[in-house]
Protein backbone atom coordinates (compact mmCIF):
# COMPACT_ATOMS: atom_id res chain seq x y z
CA UNK A 1 0.00 0.00 0.00
CA UNK A 2 1.37 3.30 -0.93
CA UNK A 3 0.59 6.44 1.25
CA UNK A 4 -2.38 7.94 -0.89
CA UNK A 5 -3.73 10.19 1.82
CA UNK A 6 -2.60 12.09 5.01
CA UNK A 7 -2.90 9.41 7.40
CA UNK A 8 -0.04 9.15 9.42
CA UNK A 9 1.18 5.32 10.26
CA UNK A 10 3.89 3.90 11.79
CA UNK A 11 5.63 0.60 11.27
CA UNK A 12 4.57 -2.11 13.75
CA UNK A 13 7.96 -3.33 13.88
CA UNK A 14 10.43 -0.03 13.65
CA UNK A 15 9.59 3.67 13.80
CA UNK A 16 9.32 4.97 10.19
CA UNK A 17 6.06 5.82 8.83
CA UNK A 18 4.36 5.48 5.98
CA UNK A 19 5.50 9.40 4.65
CA UNK A 20 9.00 8.00 4.17
CA UNK A 21 9.92 8.83 0.64
CA UNK A 22 11.63 6.69 -1.56
CA UNK A 23 14.53 7.80 -4.00
CA UNK A 24 13.71 9.46 -6.52
CA UNK A 25 15.94 11.22 -9.78
CA UNK A 26 16.41 14.43 -8.75
CA UNK A 27 16.00 16.38 -11.82
CA UNK A 28 12.61 15.33 -11.99
CA UNK A 29 12.31 16.32 -8.59
CA UNK A 30 9.83 19.45 -7.94
CA UNK A 31 8.23 21.27 -4.91
CA UNK A 32 5.33 20.26 -3.48
CA UNK A 33 5.03 17.09 -5.69
CA UNK A 34 4.25 14.18 -3.79
CA UNK A 35 6.71 11.25 -3.91
CA UNK A 36 6.57 7.49 -4.04
CA UNK A 37 6.50 6.59 -0.41
CA UNK A 38 7.49 3.28 1.88
CA UNK A 39 5.08 0.78 1.54
CA UNK A 40 3.36 -1.10 4.51
CA UNK A 41 1.84 -4.85 4.23
CA UNK A 42 -1.43 -5.28 5.22
CA UNK A 43 0.34 -6.12 9.15
CA UNK A 44 0.96 -2.86 9.20
CA UNK A 45 4.98 -3.99 8.48
CA UNK A 46 6.89 -1.65 6.41
CA UNK A 47 9.22 -3.11 3.44
CA UNK A 48 12.41 -2.61 5.18
CA UNK A 49 11.17 -4.86 8.22
CA UNK A 50 10.29 -7.28 5.94
CA UNK A 51 13.30 -7.25 4.06
CA UNK A 52 15.49 -7.49 7.34
CA UNK A 53 13.14 -10.61 8.19
CA UNK A 54 14.36 -12.13 4.34
CA UNK A 55 17.89 -11.41 4.69
CA UNK A 56 17.79 -13.69 8.01
CA UNK A 57 15.84 -16.40 6.24
CA UNK A 58 15.42 -16.41 2.88
CA UNK A 59 18.47 -15.18 0.77
CA UNK A 60 21.29 -17.61 0.47
CA UNK A 61 24.18 -15.55 1.53
CA UNK A 62 27.17 -17.95 0.58
CA UNK A 63 25.79 -17.93 -3.07
CA UNK A 64 25.88 -14.18 -3.19
CA UNK A 65 29.52 -14.53 -1.91
CA UNK A 66 30.06 -16.79 -4.79
CA UNK A 67 28.41 -14.25 -6.91
CA UNK A 68 30.91 -11.80 -5.78
CA UNK A 69 34.03 -14.10 -6.34
CA UNK A 70 32.95 -13.96 -10.00
CA UNK A 71 31.89 -10.69 -10.45
CA UNK A 72 35.47 -9.93 -9.30
CA UNK A 73 36.89 -12.50 -11.06
CA UNK A 74 35.54 -10.79 -14.40
CA UNK A 75 37.14 -7.55 -13.35
CA UNK A 76 40.27 -8.19 -11.56
CA UNK A 77 43.18 -6.18 -13.41
CA UNK A 78 46.02 -8.75 -14.52
CA UNK A 79 48.65 -6.17 -14.73
CA UNK A 80 47.89 -3.74 -11.01
CA UNK A 81 45.85 -1.51 -12.85
CA UNK A 82 42.99 0.24 -10.48
CA UNK A 83 40.05 -2.05 -11.18
CA UNK A 84 37.63 -1.29 -9.10
CA UNK A 85 35.94 2.55 -7.92
CA UNK A 86 34.97 2.76 -4.69
CA UNK A 87 33.54 6.08 -3.71
CA UNK A 88 34.34 6.47 0.09
CA UNK A 89 34.40 9.36 2.65
CA UNK A 90 36.48 7.26 5.82
CA UNK A 91 32.91 6.78 7.05
CA UNK A 92 32.94 2.97 8.58
CA UNK A 93 30.50 1.63 5.52
CA UNK A 94 33.22 3.06 2.73
CA UNK A 95 36.11 1.98 4.61
CA UNK A 96 34.47 -1.71 5.25
CA UNK A 97 33.73 -2.14 1.11
CA UNK A 98 37.10 -0.92 0.30
CA UNK A 99 38.61 -3.09 2.66
CA UNK A 100 36.75 -6.26 2.10
CA UNK A 101 37.51 -5.76 -1.81
CA UNK A 102 41.37 -5.21 -1.64
CA UNK A 103 41.89 -7.82 1.31
CA UNK A 104 39.53 -10.96 0.50
CA UNK A 105 38.93 -10.82 -3.16
CA UNK A 106 42.17 -9.76 -4.39
CA UNK A 107 40.98 -6.34 -6.18
CA UNK A 108 42.54 -2.89 -6.60
CA UNK A 109 40.05 -0.29 -5.55
CA UNK A 110 41.15 3.04 -6.35
CA UNK A 111 38.56 5.25 -3.76
CA UNK A 112 37.28 8.53 -4.52
CA UNK A 113 35.42 11.51 -1.54
CA UNK A 114 33.19 13.76 -2.88
CA UNK A 115 33.87 16.68 -0.09
CA UNK A 116 31.32 17.37 2.50
CA UNK A 117 29.78 21.01 2.68
CA UNK A 118 32.27 21.52 5.87
CA UNK A 119 34.71 18.66 6.97
CA UNK A 120 34.05 17.93 10.68
CA UNK A 121 37.53 17.25 12.04
CA UNK A 122 36.57 13.36 12.91
CA UNK A 123 35.75 13.42 8.86
CA UNK A 124 38.82 15.23 7.96
CA UNK A 125 40.94 12.89 10.12
CA UNK A 126 39.04 9.69 9.03
CA UNK A 127 39.59 10.66 5.15
CA UNK A 128 43.17 10.71 6.36
CA UNK A 129 42.61 7.48 7.89
CA UNK A 130 41.35 5.97 5.15
CA UNK A 131 44.31 7.03 2.98
CA UNK A 132 46.54 5.92 5.84
CA UNK A 133 45.21 2.13 6.04
CA UNK A 134 46.35 1.56 2.41
CA UNK A 135 44.13 2.60 -0.08
CA UNK A 136 45.18 5.86 -2.89
CA UNK A 137 42.32 8.28 -2.76
CA UNK A 138 41.15 11.28 -5.02
CA UNK A 139 39.02 13.93 -2.89
CA UNK A 140 37.11 15.99 -5.47
CA UNK A 141 36.12 19.19 -3.94
CA UNK A 142 33.43 21.01 -5.84
CA UNK A 143 34.22 24.79 -5.88
CA UNK A 144 33.25 26.60 -2.87
CA UNK A 145 30.76 29.33 -3.96
CA UNK A 146 29.01 27.25 -6.97
CA UNK A 147 28.37 24.26 -4.02
CA UNK A 148 27.35 27.24 -1.47
CA UNK A 149 24.70 28.34 -4.74
CA UNK A 150 22.99 25.03 -5.05
CA UNK A 151 22.72 24.30 -1.73
CA UNK A 152 20.75 27.27 -0.88
CA UNK A 153 19.32 26.56 -3.98
CA UNK A 154 18.00 23.19 -2.86
CA UNK A 155 17.14 24.51 0.14
CA UNK A 156 14.74 27.37 -0.99
CA UNK A 157 13.20 25.21 -3.88
CA UNK A 158 12.95 21.25 -2.49
CA UNK A 159 13.83 21.52 1.16
CA UNK A 160 16.51 19.20 0.40
CA UNK A 161 19.74 20.89 1.12
CA UNK A 162 21.66 18.03 0.96
CA UNK A 163 20.50 17.09 -2.82
CA UNK A 164 22.96 18.24 -4.58
CA UNK A 165 26.22 16.52 -2.49
CA UNK A 166 23.87 13.81 -2.71
CA UNK A 167 23.80 13.75 -6.57
CA UNK A 168 27.29 14.42 -6.79
CA UNK A 169 28.13 11.79 -4.20
CA UNK A 170 26.08 9.11 -6.60
CA UNK A 171 27.82 9.94 -9.87
CA UNK A 172 31.24 10.75 -8.09
CA UNK A 173 32.12 6.92 -8.59
CA UNK A 174 30.77 6.66 -12.36
CA UNK A 175 32.33 9.90 -13.24
CA UNK A 176 35.76 8.54 -12.14
CA UNK A 177 35.79 5.33 -13.26
CA UNK A 178 35.26 7.00 -16.69
CA UNK A 179 37.93 8.77 -16.64
CA UNK A 180 40.32 5.97 -15.40
CA UNK A 181 38.93 3.34 -17.70
CA UNK A 182 37.65 1.03 -14.82
CA UNK A 183 34.49 -0.40 -15.71
CA UNK A 184 33.12 -1.60 -11.93
CA UNK A 185 31.71 0.69 -9.27
CA UNK A 186 31.26 -0.78 -5.83
CA UNK A 187 29.01 1.37 -3.26
CA UNK A 188 27.72 0.41 -0.09
CA UNK A 189 24.71 -0.07 1.26
CA UNK A 190 21.15 0.08 -1.58
CA UNK A 191 18.68 2.49 0.11
CA UNK A 192 16.01 -0.49 -0.18
CA UNK A 193 18.45 -1.06 2.94
CA UNK A 194 15.70 1.51 4.82
CA UNK A 195 12.74 1.67 3.04
CA UNK A 196 12.49 1.50 -0.64
CA UNK A 197 10.22 -1.32 -2.47
CA UNK A 198 11.77 -4.49 -1.25
CA UNK A 199 12.05 -5.92 -4.29
CA UNK A 200 15.11 -3.49 -5.18
CA UNK A 201 17.12 -5.48 -2.83
CA UNK A 202 17.12 -8.40 -5.14
CA UNK A 203 19.04 -6.20 -7.92
CA UNK A 204 22.55 -6.29 -7.43
CA UNK A 205 23.38 -2.42 -9.79
CA UNK A 206 22.18 0.67 -9.38
CA UNK A 207 19.27 1.96 -11.86
CA UNK A 208 21.16 3.54 -13.94
CA UNK A 209 18.75 6.64 -14.64
CA UNK A 210 19.83 7.34 -10.85
CA UNK A 211 23.46 8.33 -12.00
CA UNK A 212 23.00 9.63 -15.23
CA UNK A 213 20.76 12.53 -13.47
CA UNK A 214 22.29 15.14 -14.69
CA UNK A 215 23.83 16.17 -17.69
CA UNK A 216 25.11 19.48 -18.16
CA UNK A 217 24.78 19.61 -21.68
CA UNK A 218 20.63 19.23 -21.04
CA UNK A 219 19.24 22.77 -20.88
CA UNK A 220 16.35 20.83 -19.28
CA UNK A 221 18.38 18.67 -16.52
CA UNK A 222 17.53 19.87 -12.82
CA UNK A 223 20.09 20.80 -9.59
CA UNK A 224 18.51 21.93 -6.89
CA UNK A 225 15.17 22.17 -8.50
CA UNK A 226 17.20 25.04 -10.83
CA UNK A 227 17.20 23.79 -15.02
CA UNK A 228 20.94 24.20 -16.24
CA UNK A 229 19.37 26.66 -18.23
CA UNK A 230 18.30 28.66 -15.47
CA UNK A 231 21.56 28.13 -13.48
CA UNK A 232 23.50 29.36 -16.62
CA UNK A 233 20.82 32.34 -17.60
CA UNK A 234 19.64 33.38 -13.86
CA UNK A 235 22.37 32.26 -11.90
CA UNK A 236 25.16 33.12 -13.60
CA UNK A 237 27.00 29.72 -14.05
CA UNK A 238 29.21 28.80 -16.66
CA UNK A 239 29.88 25.12 -17.43
CA UNK A 240 32.90 24.78 -16.57
CA UNK A 241 31.45 25.57 -13.19
CA UNK A 242 28.95 22.43 -13.31
CA UNK A 243 31.51 20.28 -14.86
CA UNK A 244 32.83 18.58 -11.24
CA UNK A 245 28.38 17.59 -11.27
CA UNK A 246 28.55 16.36 -14.67
CA UNK A 247 27.12 12.68 -14.69
CA UNK A 248 27.88 10.05 -17.27
CA UNK A 249 24.89 10.21 -20.40
CA UNK A 250 23.45 6.67 -20.75
CA UNK A 251 25.47 6.25 -23.71
CA UNK A 252 28.17 6.82 -22.02
CA UNK A 253 28.17 4.51 -19.36
CA UNK A 254 26.88 1.86 -22.04
CA UNK A 255 29.84 2.11 -24.07
CA UNK A 256 32.20 2.36 -21.06
CA UNK A 257 30.53 -0.59 -19.32
CA UNK A 258 30.48 0.29 -16.29
CA UNK A 259 28.86 -1.64 -13.62
CA UNK A 260 27.63 0.33 -9.95
CA UNK A 261 27.02 -2.40 -7.92
CA UNK A 262 25.74 -2.05 -3.95
CA UNK A 263 28.00 -4.56 -1.52
CA UNK A 264 24.69 -4.53 0.48
CA UNK A 265 22.91 -7.10 -2.45
CA UNK A 266 26.68 -9.07 -2.11
CA UNK A 267 27.14 -9.52 1.92
CA UNK A 268 24.33 -9.01 4.46
CA UNK A 269 24.44 -5.09 5.36
CA UNK A 270 24.49 -4.68 9.12
CA UNK A 271 25.66 -0.79 9.92
CA UNK A 272 27.06 -1.97 13.09
CA UNK A 273 29.34 -4.58 12.12
CA UNK A 274 30.67 -2.48 9.21
CA UNK A 275 31.85 -0.79 12.47
CA UNK A 276 33.43 -2.95 14.31
CA UNK A 277 34.63 -4.45 10.90
CA UNK A 278 36.43 -1.22 10.02
CA UNK A 279 37.56 -0.80 13.62
CA UNK A 280 39.36 -3.58 13.80
CA UNK A 281 40.76 -3.99 9.94
CA UNK A 282 41.20 -0.20 9.48
CA UNK A 283 41.87 3.30 10.94
CA UNK A 284 38.88 4.15 10.96
CA UNK A 285 37.82 6.56 14.25
CA UNK A 286 33.93 7.07 15.55
CA UNK A 287 33.45 10.83 16.77
CA UNK A 288 33.95 11.30 20.11
CA UNK A 289 30.49 12.89 20.74
CA UNK A 290 27.32 11.58 19.65
CA UNK A 291 25.57 12.94 16.39
CA UNK A 292 23.13 15.93 16.76
CA UNK A 293 19.95 14.66 15.98
CA UNK A 294 20.08 11.10 17.30
CA UNK A 295 22.28 9.41 19.40
CA UNK A 296 24.82 7.38 17.64
CA UNK A 297 28.95 8.28 17.44
CA UNK A 298 29.47 6.09 14.27
CA UNK A 299 27.04 7.47 11.90
CA UNK A 300 27.64 10.60 9.54
CA UNK A 301 30.56 12.28 11.16
CA UNK A 302 31.74 14.05 8.58
CA UNK A 303 29.69 17.06 7.43
CA UNK A 304 29.44 19.78 10.32
CA UNK A 305 25.89 20.66 8.09
CA UNK A 306 24.45 16.82 7.83
CA UNK A 307 22.24 17.63 10.81
CA UNK A 308 20.10 19.75 8.75
CA UNK A 309 19.65 17.39 6.05
CA UNK A 310 18.49 15.10 8.74
CA UNK A 311 16.36 18.29 10.60
CA UNK A 312 14.91 18.91 7.06
CA UNK A 313 13.71 15.48 6.99
CA UNK A 314 11.82 15.96 10.36
CA UNK A 315 10.24 19.09 9.09
CA UNK A 316 8.92 17.88 5.68
CA UNK A 317 8.36 14.13 6.82
CA UNK A 318 8.22 14.02 10.45
CA UNK A 319 11.04 11.73 10.82
CA UNK A 320 14.62 13.11 11.65
CA UNK A 321 18.14 11.61 12.13
CA UNK A 322 17.41 9.32 15.50
CA UNK A 323 14.22 7.43 13.45
CA UNK A 324 16.52 6.69 10.44
CA UNK A 325 18.91 5.25 13.00
CA UNK A 326 16.81 3.57 15.46
CA UNK A 327 14.54 1.68 13.05
CA UNK A 328 17.43 0.57 11.52
CA UNK A 329 19.08 -0.17 14.92
CA UNK A 330 15.34 -2.08 15.64
CA UNK A 331 15.59 -4.13 12.54
CA UNK A 332 19.14 -5.47 13.41
CA UNK A 333 17.86 -6.67 17.00
CA UNK A 334 20.58 -4.16 18.43
CA UNK A 335 17.47 -2.22 20.48
CA UNK A 336 14.04 -3.31 21.10
CA UNK A 337 11.13 -0.78 19.58
CA UNK A 338 10.04 0.38 23.17
CA UNK A 339 13.46 1.99 23.30
CA UNK A 340 13.73 2.97 19.67
CA UNK A 341 10.51 4.96 20.38
CA UNK A 342 12.43 6.78 23.90
CA UNK A 343 14.76 8.11 21.62
CA UNK A 344 12.61 8.99 18.78
CA UNK A 345 10.79 11.35 21.48
CA UNK A 346 14.49 12.51 22.91
CA UNK A 347 16.29 13.34 19.98
CA UNK A 348 14.62 13.58 16.54
CA UNK A 349 13.68 16.76 15.83
CA UNK A 350 16.40 18.56 18.11
CA UNK A 351 17.61 22.06 16.65
CA UNK A 352 21.45 22.49 17.27
CA UNK A 353 20.65 26.46 17.56
CA UNK A 354 24.57 26.75 18.30
CA UNK A 355 25.20 25.65 14.19
CA UNK A 356 22.57 27.83 12.86
CA UNK A 357 25.66 30.47 12.72
CA UNK A 358 27.88 27.90 10.29
CA UNK A 359 24.70 27.23 7.93
CA UNK A 360 23.78 30.69 7.67
CA UNK A 361 27.19 31.36 6.64
CA UNK A 362 27.54 28.47 4.86
CA UNK A 363 24.19 29.50 2.68
CA UNK A 364 25.01 33.19 3.04
CA UNK A 365 21.03 33.51 3.96
CA UNK A 366 20.39 35.27 7.05
CA UNK A 367 19.04 33.27 10.29
CA UNK A 368 15.42 34.88 9.72
CA UNK A 369 15.12 34.04 6.60
CA UNK A 370 16.30 29.91 7.45
CA UNK A 371 13.61 30.01 9.74
CA UNK A 372 10.98 31.15 7.17
CA UNK A 373 11.97 28.59 4.53
CA UNK A 374 11.88 25.94 7.03
CA UNK A 375 8.26 26.63 7.85
CA UNK A 376 7.36 26.91 4.73
CA UNK A 377 7.97 23.12 4.34
CA UNK A 378 5.89 22.25 7.18
CA UNK A 379 3.08 20.13 5.45
CA UNK A 380 0.04 21.31 7.62
CA UNK A 381 -1.48 17.29 8.43
CA UNK A 382 1.82 17.13 10.32
CA UNK A 383 2.50 20.13 12.04
CA UNK A 384 -0.03 22.62 13.85
CA UNK A 385 0.92 25.85 14.90
CA UNK A 386 0.51 27.65 18.25
CA UNK A 387 0.92 30.47 20.54
CA UNK A 388 3.73 28.12 21.73
CA UNK A 389 5.56 27.06 18.52
CA UNK A 390 4.91 24.45 16.14
CA UNK A 391 3.91 21.32 17.44
CA UNK A 392 4.11 17.87 15.79
CA UNK A 393 0.95 16.11 15.01
CA UNK A 394 2.00 12.53 14.54
CA UNK A 395 5.07 11.18 16.39
CA UNK A 396 5.29 7.46 17.03
ZN1 LIG B 1 9.47 -1.10 9.82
Amino acid sequence: MNNQDDTVRFCTRCVISNLRPTTTVESKHVRGEKKPTTRFDENGVCDACRWAEIKETEIDWAQREQELYDLCDRHRSRNGDYDVVVPASGGKDSMYVAHILKSKFSMNPLTVTWAPHIWTETGLSNHQNLIKSGFDNILISPNGEVHRKFTSLAFENLGHPFQPFIVGQRTVGPRMALQYGVELIFYGENVAEYGNNIEDNYIPTMDQNLYTCFNIDDPEMKLGGTSVRDLKDKHGMSRSDLIVYNSPTPEQAKAASLEVHYMSYYRKWVPQENFYYAMKNTRFEPSPTRTTGSYSKYSGLDDKLEWFHYYMMFIKFGMGRATADASQEVRTDKITREEAVALVRQYDGEFPIQHMGDLAEYMDIDEDRIYEIVDSFRPPHLWEKTPNGWIIKHQV
